[in-house]
């Protein structure tokens, strides 16, 4: 039976009510009025529950699809402004002891060379990411309790925050690792990370089992249930996550959303992120062998889907996806984004030897971090480097009233202009800055406040003198 807040897996994530869900949604995809009612739900900007979300999905009909994109990207509007939010990936270990078939790191594979980076070589990395001008990672390793133990991460995580080479410094390290104990979910909050993510994969527990046939991931409730453990132990943020292709879409996407009403309804705080990746190719991975991969038109609908049911929610879009996907997502929901993405063990400070084979995935997007920021300025997006929220307290429910009250705008909007001022003195080749500036200078007009708007301005000032040491 459905039970948003049970802490059963089985319950929150009811099969026969995603089935009944579906059922619903293809009986009224083209259901004018009802559609016509939850569109004007959705202008309301509090969310849509799974079952509207889902006939929203599956709306066949050219006007209201125009509507609900539009209504999409007024959301993204009124709730991010033109921030996007920017981040890189940081493999530490390829070691797994798990028999997921999507991924190359799975046990089997025989193919790849199998390698855990050491404390000087994160250092190393982690340099040369602050070269680029990143403040903010999502540390990701395979699940292996000899090589990966949560002392190693914890160890890592630790190398992150200590390193200060010249201007940069690492303010925020997110943690994509295997489902753990409360225990260790208690460890990371206390070495202060960010936001805890980790990808559910796919929510049709049947399919789930086939698709990680060994392994502790093989444990479907005990990996569903994680975001709760987590939550127990601390963590304010978590984020949610389908690898769209394994299952069908629309069963996903129901569930997806289903978890996220979990969240808000047992811990009371629904996730701040959700990443909508797709399968790529790999070593031992061949897309076309996934019968249910989606789309380009698909992949657009369920971004602006997820965007106007889930309004305060982030959601982010990596390097999977190639420039002219990313563009078009990004005016439809997606807030948060990856640049100049290395998805193998190292590779950031020296590319991988060519007799080493350790990526997860092939990426698509392979542009410089200063290409990318340069291509989002000239569409008018800011750029944003910013990490305060998590320094400042503002996680968890907190962050979220504030997001869902439209508040956040006033915060962010400063930072995000301040903490791009700072890339472009610090690591923007010429040609990027002088796009910046000008950004810059139209943009502040646009920050709500007047008192605000003279702070940012004198910090502006200072950051161009060197100083580093501005209000957030
Ligand atoms: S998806 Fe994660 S758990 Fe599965 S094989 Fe890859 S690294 Fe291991």
């Amino acid at each position: 039976m459905y039970n948003p807040r049970s802490s059963k897996a089985e319950e929150f994530i009811s099969h026969q009510e995603v089935l009944e869900t579906l059922e619903y949604a293809e009986k009224n995809k083209n259901n004018v009025q009802l559609i016509d009612r939850i569109i004007e739900k959705a202008k309301l900007r509090k969310g849509l529950s799974h079952r509207e979300a889902a006939v929203l999905l599956d709306c066949q009909l050219e006007e209201k699809n125009k509507e609900i994109y539009a209504l999409a990207q007024q959301i993204k509007k009124d709730f991010y402004g033109n921030r996007i939010v920017m981040f890189a990936p940081l493999y530490l270990s390829n070691y797994c002891v798990n028999g997921c078939v999507y991924c190359p790191y799975h046990m089997k594979n025989k193919n790849i060379t199998r390698k855990k980076m050491t404390q000087d070589e994160i250092r190393r990395e982690v340099i040369a990411l602050q070269d680029m001008g990143h403040k903010r990672l999502a540390i990701e390793a395979g699940e292996d309790p000899v090589n990966n133990p949560i002392e190693y991460i914890l160890e890592c995580i630790d190398t992150i925050y200590s390193i200060k080479h010249k201007n940069g410094a690492i303010r925020r390290v997110n943690v994509n690792i295997a489902a753990t104990t409360v225990e260790n979910y208690k460890k990371l909050k206390d070495a202060g990370i960010g936001t805890y993510i980790l990808f559910q994969e796919t929510y049709h527990k049947d399919s789930y089992e086939k698709l990680h046939p060994t392994g502790p991931k093989h444990n479907y409730a005990y990996h569903t249930e994680a975001m709760d453990r987590a939550m127990l132990g601390g963590i304010d943020d978590v984020g949610l996550g389908v690898l769209f292709g394994l299952e069908l879409y629309r069963y996903e996407f129901a569930a997806l959303l289903m978890h996220a009403e979990h969240l808000e309804a047992a811990l009371g705080v629904g996730p701040h992120t959700i990443s909508v990746p797709r399968i790529r190719p790999a070593d031992d991975v061949d897309p076309a062998s996934f019968s249910n991969s989606i789309n380009d038109d698909i992949f657009a609908k369920i971004v602006a889907c997820i965007r106007i049911s889930v309004p305060y929610t982030g959601m982010i879009v990596s390097t999977r996806e190639s420039k002219a996907c990313r563009e078009r997502v990004l005016h439809l929901g997606i807030s948060q984004i990856s640049g100049a993405s290395k998805t193998s063990v190292g590779g950031y400070c020296e590319p991988e030897p060519e007799d080493e084979n350790t990526a997860q995935f092939d990426v698509n997007d392979r542009r410089t971090l200063d290409e990318v920021i340069k291509w989002l300025m000239e569409m008018d997006y800011i750029p944003s480097f910013c990490t305060a929220c998590y320094r400042e307290g503002r996680t968890g429910d907190r962050f979220m009233s504030l997001c869902k009250s439209g508040q956040i705008l006033n915060c962010c909007h400063p930072n995000a202009l301040m903490t791009l001022k700072e890339y472009l003195e610090d690591y923007a080749s010429p040609e990027t800055k002088a796009i910046g500036e000008a950004l810059i200078q139209k943009e502040i007009p646009n920050i709500p406040k007047e008192k605000v708007r003279e702070i940012v301005k004198e910090n502006l000032i200072n950051i161009s003198k060197g100083s580093r040491d501005f209000r957030f």
